[in-house]
């Protein structure tokens, strides 16, 4: 697999930097977008780097905007049919100009990853093998009452997954997610910690929910989570139409967090719960709380 990079600024150079650990081999080219353009950009084909190689993956990591636009002219450019967007800023991509980057690459597969952190393998050959090292964070924990190792089988794409992992050596297991809490918020991810509408959350709170998410499945429990009172969920005639669903940031990043039973009734996942609240404020029923115990997790 042929990778081309477009990247700009810190957040771009660090992810580069990342996956070059990884895919070395894989790289072709890389392209610098200067990072003080306007977000307004009448025509972006000014920007197109020359001598584009071929390529079968093109990866845009840091662009601010409308220069966001060049990704699909560098993917026809090099023939690749495969693109990911990653998306660390709100302003960086509104969904006006995400629909018009969608159009423009017809014909081709294309991810938008909010935060980059929340990739993960989706049917297409080339994004699947990147995905497959890095994305959304995966672990395997050996531990008694202690961490005892940890293995990292897909990294952050910024690696901050490998920075939590060393820093989780000796740490008491229920203590565990809290620890990877505070060590995600020491790494420097550089996600924008302004709010972003379309998640109603930070894009930087949203990946912290991913790593802490990477924790408890590899213990097999999690210490905290939102839960949905069922003696009193949707049980008052009126239908909720879900609210708590339409407020969970972790469901509009794509994650199964708030699901619905047969019975009309939510359920909600304690290994991916980011514990934000949001849902808490939104139910009609008050039928949900923060509960603080250790819930045992199916197997995934
Ligand atoms: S507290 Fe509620 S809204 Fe927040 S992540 Fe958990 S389920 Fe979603
Ligand atoms: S928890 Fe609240 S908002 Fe969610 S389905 Fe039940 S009643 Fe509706």
């Amino acid at each position: 697999m042929n990778i081309y990079i477009l990247s700009s600024g810190k957040y771009g150079s660090r992810i580069v930097n990342h996956i070059a650990k990884s895919f070395s081999s894989n790289i072709v080219g890389i392209h610098e977008v200067p990072e003080d353009l306007p977000e307004f950009i009448e025509d972006v084909s000014g920007y197109m780097p020359s001598n584009l190689p071929e390529a079968d993956l093109v990866i845009a990591v840091g662009l601010i905007g409308d220069i966001n636009l060049l990704t699909p002219l560098v993917a026809e450019g090099t023939g690749a049919k495969s693109i990911i967007v990653s998306v660390h800023e709100p302003k960086g991509m509104p969904p006006g100009l995400m629909q018009e980057i969608k159009d423009s690459a017809m014909g081709k597969v294309i991810v938008f990853a909010k935060p980059f952190c929340i990739l993960t393998p989706m049917g297409d050959p080339f994004i699947d093998e990147f995905a497959g090292k890095l994305g959304k964070p995966v672990m395997e924990i050996e531990f008694d009452d202690f961490v005892k190792s940890v293995t990292v089988i897909r990294d952050a794409p910024c690696g901050c997954t490998s920075f939590i992992a060393e820093e989780l050596i000796g740490s008491p297991v229920e203590e565990a997610e809290h620890v990877a809490d505070i060590k995600f918020h020491n790494y420097p991810c550089q996600a924008s910690m302004s709010l972003d509408r379309n998640l109603g959350d930070t894009i930087l709170h949203v990946a912290g929910y991913q790593s802490k998410e990477a924790v408890r499945r590899a213990l097999g429990f999690s210490m905290k989570s939102a839960v949905v009172d069922l003696e009193t969920c949707n049980t008052e005639g009126e239908e909720c139409d879900h609210l708590c669903v339409d407020s969970c940031p972790q469901v509009k990043a794509g994650v199964d967090t708030i699901l619905i039973g047969e019975d009309n009734k939510a359920v909600i996942d304690p290994a991916s719960c980011g514990c934000c609240e949001q849902c808490l404020d939104e139910c009609p029923y008050g039928s949900i709380e923060i509960v603080k115990k250790r819930f045992d997790l199916k197997k995934k």
